[in-house]
């Protein structure tokens, strides 16, 4: 017989523990239970399920990461052989095999096309501090090129991550807006991406005001950042890759560096590699993150090319040192590493950028009716970046679809007003049906 005292624990009690001593990220505690947030313990495939045993499909890949779905044999073995190998060892004065192995693979990925090739990998923890590396670096490479460069072009509703550097080149007022007296001086230009004008004319504003901030400052910029593509955490706004030709032009012809932002698009999100596939053009310094070891530890990276890791070398006569002084206590972890080389591995092996263009195709052929009811704004898409933008409907309607969703069995996170679906790669024809069911169905119940 179970009594109160020795009866599992349910979502209920988790949560008032939970409630007691949690502090979560982007989350207003005042309200924060009354939502009863889920409860996850396990997850196999696209599906997480509580503690409670329910199941809810991972639409957005628990936050855009998990490409290969939980619990792929291949990335469990590779990280529990590495494991038993070695568990930690510091970048910092030592190597390690799977550290060197990964940098290997990364340069034989990364992108081709205009520009250098990136030879160099320099890693970190999250998307946010591969960001924060790739501005120090493109920094101190003005010094040590040319003269001080002290300031970066960015783009309007930019999302770099949330630490203060890459805050300073964001350009998400909700985010960033109560920080801004912390923050280094930028640029902040028109967004190609932004909806406010038709799709030439917000190409031609976007094209002329980098093109006037690069004339006016261009000796002062020491990079240009941007997601390539698409920005994300603006809501998926799309953009046009002629864009990035432009960014590449105006980077070079003032000596700037040009910085793709792929923390967010890389590994086959977008439909192919990496985002910059689609335009043809390669930055000096690529930051990548989330998806890079399929979403099963920490690990991001800096790709950067050779110009630029050549500018760090000693050479005769210099009288300060050219060293690049950062580093992370926990840089390149093993563990994270092994992660990453067998998401690779299965990447390559199972065609999962096919298996991502394909699914990509599919989810936008069974969203297409969804964007003729009255109440969504417009859907966008880039590969299996989706965007669902909802006109609003009293408080947190975004939310509210998402909460609807959940009730049929999918999990999902907005951003504002805009439904986020990015599901794993992998995701099967059945499960699709089922997430663009719910989701039609939580849009009729809200915005009905
Ligand atoms: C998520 C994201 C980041 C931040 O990555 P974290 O791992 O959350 O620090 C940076 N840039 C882009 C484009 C992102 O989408």
């Amino acid at each position: 017989m179970t009594t109160p005292t020795d009866r599992p624990a349910t979502s209920a009690d988790w949560l008032r523990r939970d409630a007691a001593a949690v502090w979560h990220p982007f989350t207003q505690h005042a309200t924060w239970t009354d939502d009863t947030p889920t409860v996850v313990d396990r997850a196999e495939g696209p599906w997480l399920i509580d503690v409670d045993g329910r199941r809810y499909l991972d639409g957005v890949s628990s936050l855009w990461t998990t490409t290969l779905g939980h619990g792929h044999p291949d990335v469990n073995a590779a990280i529990t052989a590495q494991l038993a190998r070695l568990d930690h060892s510091t970048f910092l004065g030592t190597t390690h095999t799977p550290g060197i192995e990964l940098s290997e693979a990364l340069i034989a990925l990364a992108p081709r096309g205009r520009g250098p090739d990136l030879t160099k990998v320099f890693y970190a923890g999250d998307g946010s501090s591969a960001v924060e590396a790739a501005l120090k670096i493109a920094y101190q490479y003005s010094t040590q090129t040319g003269h001080p460069r002290p300031t970066f072009v960015r783009l309007d509703q930019a999302y770099h991550g949330d630490t203060l550097g890459a805050v300073a080149v964001g350009g998400h007022e909700l985010f960033h807006r109560a920080y801004r007296p912390l923050l280094l001086d930028t640029i902040g230009v028109a967004s190609p991406g932004s909806r406010d004008h038709a799709p030439r004319e917000r190409a031609a504003l976007a094209a002329a005001e980098l093109t006037a901030a690069m004339r006016d400052h261009g000796d002062q910029v020491c990079a240009i950042i941007v997601e390539p593509m698409i920005q994300g955490a603006a809501g998926m706004l799309d953009y046009d890759a002629d864009y990035l030709r432009l960014a590449r032009d105006l980077a070079d012809a003032h000596g700037a560096l040009l910085i793709f932002d792929e923390v967010a698009t890389g590994f086959g999100r977008t439909g192919s590699m990496w985002a910059a596939d689609h335009a043809g053009i390669v930055p000096d310094l690529l930051t990548c993150g989330k998806g890079i070891t399929g979403g099963y530890l920490p690990l991001s990276a800096v790709l950067a090319a050779e110009h630029v890791y050549d500018a760090f070398l000693t050479r005769p006569g210099d009288t300060a040192p050219r060293t690049f002084f950062h580093g992370h206590t926990y840089t390149a972890n093993p563990l994270c590493c092994a992660a990453a080389l067998a998401n690779l591995r299965v990447m390559a092996e199972q065609d999962v950028i096919g298996q991502a263009a394909r699914l990509g195709d599919r989810l936008g052929k069974l969203l297409e009716p969804l964007a003729a009811l009255d109440g969504v704004t417009e859907i966008r898409r880039l590969g299996t970046m989706t965007g669902v933008e909802v006109t609003p409907r009293g408080e947190r309607t975004g939310f509210r679809v998402c909460q609807a969703a959940r009730d049929r069995g999918v999990w999902l996170r907005p951003l504002g007003d805009t439904i986020v679906i990015m599901p794993p790669l992998t995701l099967g024809d059945d499960e699709t049906d089922l997430l663009v069911n719910a989701l039609a169905e939580a849009l009729d119940e809200v915005l009905a």
